[in-house]
């Protein structure tokens, strides 16, 4: 069968949403024309410098593929954080990121928990168990990562930091917080980024309209060997996340491209809330954290980073009483 875009090669790849068969190049050329035109929406292409946070799996090297397609490579700088899980940080995995960055002209900050916090998370994880605390290496690990990813994007002065969150990401995370009510974390999910906090870089998702499966068979055709291995704490992941997923599968199933009329709806909505909520005070500056200085949600006086530390005997401070 020819693909349905250059009309010349075979087609290999059937993309549900648009009812194409593609080729191999054509695909690729789809893929990094969607990242371009995101890029534009969010404002990429004026920034003068973007920190790429990369994990080493395969949506981190299509982040830093599609961007490195039309943006100038020494415009882009990565950052990878190695958490500190044992039998799933692998040293290979971080030389193949290195060395596939380095081919595209980019350079790369290796940071770790053990460094940056004084702790692995395995430690962290350890350490919470023994003091009876109720609490996912997962919020551990998200915490701490953001809180880096942040600090690394002000020390490089990126205008940006940008991950490599993928549809499927996306469109999970903005269905829980609707079922939890969460408006304003909610409204932080559309696609022009939304700073509460001087000490915050924007952060932006250029991959939040590709979904999971293409950014898979955009890693595959590229050659690029991504991680394979499952983190062990994958099953302390909240389970509604994955009931969503599950259910999301389903719908995408039965109604090809759901998943990106759902985004591109959201965005339509989130924009009109921020209208109506910029002219109350409910999106002001959020406070900042007694014992570290970093931003906080509304209401908390330390952030919940360092309180989890303390309630894990990590950091010995007092806790302000609530
Ligand atoms: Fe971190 Fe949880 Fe992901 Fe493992 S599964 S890398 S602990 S967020
Ligand atoms: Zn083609
Ligand atoms: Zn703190």
């Amino acid at each position: 069968m020819i693909c349905d875009v250059c009309r010349i090669r075979e087609a290999e790849i059937y993309q549900p949403h648009t009812g194409r068969r593609l080729c191999r190049q054509c695909f690729i050329e789809d893929i990094r024309k969607r990242v371009e035109k995101e890029a534009e929406i969010i404002g990429l292409q004026k920034a003068k410098k973007i920190l790429l946070a990369v994990s080493g799996g395969k949506d981190s090297f299509v982040l830093a593929d599609t961007l490195a397609s039309f943006i100038d490579h020494n415009k882009l700088i990565a950052y990878n954080i190695v958490e500190g899980i044992h039998g799933y940080n692998r040293k290979e995995q971080v030389e193949q990121l290195k060395k596939f960055l380095t081919d595209l002209g980019i350079e790369l900050i290796e940071d770790s928990f053990k460094d940056s916090v004084g702790y692995t998370l395995d430690e962290m994880v350890k350490s919470s168990m023994e003091k009876g605390l109720n609490v996912s290496a997962c919020t551990f690990c998200g915490g701490f990562r953001r809180k880096l990813i942040n600090n690394a994007g002000r020390m490089v002065n990126a205008d940006y930091v940008a991950t490599g969150h993928n549809l499927d990401d996306e469109v999970q995370a903005i269905v829980i917080n609707l079922i939890r009510g969460d408006l304003i974390r909610l409204i932080r999910f559309g696609d022009k980024p939304l700073k509460l906090s001087s000490k915050f870089v924007l952060r932006v998702k250029p991959l939040r309209k590709i979904y999971e499966w293409e950014t898979t068979m955009y890693a595959y055709y590229k050659g690029y060997n991504f991680q394979e291995v499952e983190c062990p704490y994958i099953t302390t992941r909240p389970t509604l996340r994955a009931k969503v997923r599950e259910l999301l599968y389903i719908l995408e199933e039965t109604k090809p491209g759901s998943l990106l009329n759902i985004i591109e709806e959201f965005d339509k909505i989130s924009e009109n809330v921020r209208k109506e909520y910029s002219t109350t005070s409910e999106l002001r500056e959020l406070p900042r954290c007694k014992i570290c200085g970093e931003p906080t949600s509304y209401g908390r006086e330390i952030c919940k980073n360092c309180e989890l530390l303390i309630k894990s005997g990590l950091l010995h401070q007092n806790l302000p009483i609530s």
